[in-house]
């Protein structure tokens, strides 16, 4: 009984989490309008109707109205539910290894829903939100200062050193043969982050992962000539190690 009662509380709070995450990714890439991150309360992308309190409910919400606007029956993208159901995972996933008492297991769950709205903005949009990439920096630096959990501090400061340098100084090679930027500056700072997190000895392989699933999503996009989002492979690989660590 105390099992399935556990579970349904990380449901719901994965849900919670996973659908303020939703709101984040659709809203921190619109600058300069009227809309921010506490105001004004969900709306449907087409008839800009309020959401009723029935759709805000994560999960149930999106099933409820069937995937579409109960005002214009629009299509409902099924991103935002994809969203609440990956974040619920992601934390069944920390909580069945961590306590829940834990401030390192709340600091984890932090780290990772940073990584996950950086790779979806990023592979939306070809942009990071730096400050979501500064908390990461933060809040691995607190995590292996005050317990080591990844690494020791040492190790953490280098990641973040080393993490940034790389790909500032591959880019600015590239810069050098063809004068023009081959990696955007908010990648540096994501693998600045995630290094202060997993700490320089991490680098290597969160490097390898990460381009790797870019590469994946190069050859199998159609135009060839887009650019590719580095961040959604460093944060998805980020996610992948962090998993990884717990876990093994
Ligand atoms: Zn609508």
């Amino acid at each position: 009984m105390e099992l399935v009662l556990t579970n349904l509380l990380l449901i719901a709070l994965g849900g919670c989490l996973g659908s303020f995450a939703s709101v984040l990714i659709y809203r921190l890439p619109l600058e300069n309008s009227e809309i921010n991150i506490l105001q004004p309360r969900s709306f449907c992308p087409l008839c800009k109707n309020q959401l009723t309190i029935m759709q805000l409910i994560p999960f149930v919400g999106y099933l409820y109205a069937k995937g579409t606007c109960r005002t214009c029956n629009a299509k409902i993208s099924p991103t935002y539910f994809i969203h609440e159901v990956l974040i619920t995972a992601f934390i069944i996933l920390i909580f069945y290894k961590m306590e829940f008492a834990a401030l390192s297991s709340w600091l984890i769950v932090l780290i990772v829903i940073c990584l996950y709205i950086q790779s979806i903005i990023d592979i939306q949009t070809l942009h990071l939100f730096e400050p979501l990439s500064i908390i990461l920096v933060m809040t691995g630096l607190f995590l292996n200062i005050s317990t080591e959990f990844f690494t020791i501090p040492l190790d953490a400061l280098l990641g973040l050193i080393f993490g940034y340098g790389i790909l500032f100084c591959i880019n600015h090679l590239h810069k050098m043969v063809r004068s023009i930027d081959g990696i955007g500056s908010g990648d540096f700072l994501l693998l600045g982050g995630i290094g202060s997190v997993f700490g320089a000895s991490a680098l290597g392989p969160i490097l390898l992962i990460g381009s790797s699933i870019t590469l994946c999503l190069y050859l199998f996009n159609k135009n060839k000539d887009k650019e590719l989002p580095l961040g959604f492979g460093l944060g998805l690989a980020g996610i992948v190690y962090c998993l990884m660590f717990i876990y093994i």
